[in-house]
């Protein structure tokens, strides 16, 4: 082993295993989050954080990194040799200097530079970014962007088209009207359906056309139409960070932002060194009162991804942290484009009927952009609700898992599953600790 390859892999073992992963997040709005667990299926630290065996520079492992990105957090966790990331270490071009970046520094970095290009297209609160010099303009003719935004919208008006318009990028002066974007002014009574009726002039996919030749643009029927990417873009960014991952050759990885997550391959497990599938947990979903949103969050079905050759995503919309209240009314961050108002408005004087809270959509399709797709899907399924999304999710054969709850406290779960969902190998908690006791009972005898 070469002292640098020494020097990384000491530095590589002062970070601490990163069994767990919380995350979740408005795409803009990282204040209050939706929240989603990724856990690995090491079950937790247990007592394997002792006497683990040693790894050389040549042996598996795995390396963890985590920043922020577009108001939300992002975690990784890639296996990999301390060897094969010394390598792209030192190929990386756009290092400044000749210092020697810990696996975990040069990780961060890597995926960091990819989720700051969307941040930089998609965000809504930066006036120079691609979103917001095309919501300015008032021209109806081609408006020159980035092959990346096309690709976004792209993906965005396929969803769009395949659900019936739940899902509608040109929903943004709703989203602001209802203070999810960046008009932050306090929001003192609910909008009068004159001025939604309004709004609504301005919103319309079909309004809006997308083009990749001769060169990518936009092009929008209404002068005034402006677009919102938050429901794809952290999607997108986590399918570009990974390929870009999977381009250096780090071929497993599990990828995180604001909860939408791409994994691929295995992880090493930490106490045996054996490989293992990436598990994701999906969160109960648990209302989140103001100082409950640092407590860890309770899982609710774990599933099991086995992704050796191509790529798996998961994406979770949740009601139950980013919420908006206001006198006695509650409502969603997804607002439905055809009633122009959040898909659930909740008076908290009414009984407490069972109410959607949570939508998950799998994907592991060879599909590149599985993690872009998976997110705006999550929207829409949320927009459409149970009985609607169900079937459009038969008709695309789509795995699509709702979660319904009794009350805020999520004691009393009820799920719905598309087809698809089960082929993939997912538990609840309840059968995950019991098959975990069942496997420790057998290795004993
Ligand atoms: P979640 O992680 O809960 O899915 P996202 O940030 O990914 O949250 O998506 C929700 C965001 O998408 C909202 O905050 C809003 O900006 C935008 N949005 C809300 N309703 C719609 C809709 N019907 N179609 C497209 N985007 C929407
Ligand atoms: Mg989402």
């Amino acid at each position: 082993m070469t002292a640098k390859q020494k020097q990384l892999k000491n530095q590589s073992k002062n970070v601490p295993g990163d069994n767990q992963v919380q995350q979740g997040g408005g795409f803009v709005n990282g204040s209050i989050r939706v929240v989603l667990v990724v856990i690995l299926v090491a079950y937790m630290l247990k007592p394997y954080l002792f006497d683990k065996p040693q790894t050389s520079a040549g042996e598996l492992q795995n390396f963890t990194a985590r920043g922020k990105v577009m108001g939300t957090t992002w975690n990784a966790i890639v296996c990999a040799t301390a060897n094969q990331l010394v390598e792209i270490n030192n190929a990386d071009q756009t290092r400044s200097d000749e210092t020697i970046d810990s696996c975990e520094v040069l990780l961060a970095r890597v995926i960091q530079r990819k989720l700051d290009r969307i941040d930089e297209i998609a965000s809504t609160y930066r006036a120079d970014s691609e979103v917001s010099k095309f919501n300015a303009s008032q021209s109806t003719d081609w408006f020159d962007v980035s092959p990346e935004m096309a690709e976004i919208v792209d993906i965005a008006q396929k969803v769009a088209k395949n659900t019936n318009g739940a899902f509608d990028i040109t929903v943004a002066p709703l989203v602001n009207l209802y203070r999810f974007g960046p008009n932050k002014s306090p929001l003192i009574a609910l909008p009068s359906d004159k001025q939604i009726e309004a709004i609504k002039q301005n919103v319309g996919f079909s309004n809006l056309e997308v083009r990749f030749e001769p060169k990518p643009g936009l092009k929008k029927s209404i002068p005034t139409l402006t677009i919102d990417l938050s429901g794809v873009a952290k999607g997108y960014s986590v399918d570009l960070a990974g390929k870009e991952l999977e381009e250096l050759g780090l071929d497993s990885y599990m990828l995180e932002v604001g909860g939408e997550i791409r994994c691929r391959g295995e992880k090493v497990d930490a106490d045996t060194l054996e490989r293992k599938p990436w598990v994701l947990g999906i969160q109960t979903p648990e209302v989140v009162v103001n100082d409950a949103a640092s407590r860890a969050p309770e899982i609710y079905r774990y599933v099991n991804f086995n992704s050796y050759d191509h790529s798996s995503a998961l994406a979770t919309s949740g009601d139950y942290r980013n919420y908006l209240q206001v006198g006695s009314f509650r409502f969603s961050h997804f607002i439905d484009p055809r009633t122009g108002k959040p898909t659930e408005v909740v008076n908290e004087n009414d009984s407490k009927a069972e109410r959607l809270g949570s939508v998950t959509v799998l994907s592991k399709s060879c599909d590149e952009l599985s993690c872009a797709e998976a997110d705006a899907y999550a929207t829409a399924f949320f927009v459409l609700g149970v009985k609607k999304g169900s079937e459009i999710a038969e008709k695309l054969g789509a795995s699509v898992l709702f979660l319904a709850r009794k009350d805020d406290s999520a004691k009393e779960v009820s799920e719905v599953f598309s087809s698809a969902f089960n082929s993939y190998d997912s538990k609840t908690l309840d059968q995950f600790e019991n098959k975990d006791q069942t496997e420790k009972k057998q290795s004993k005898k």
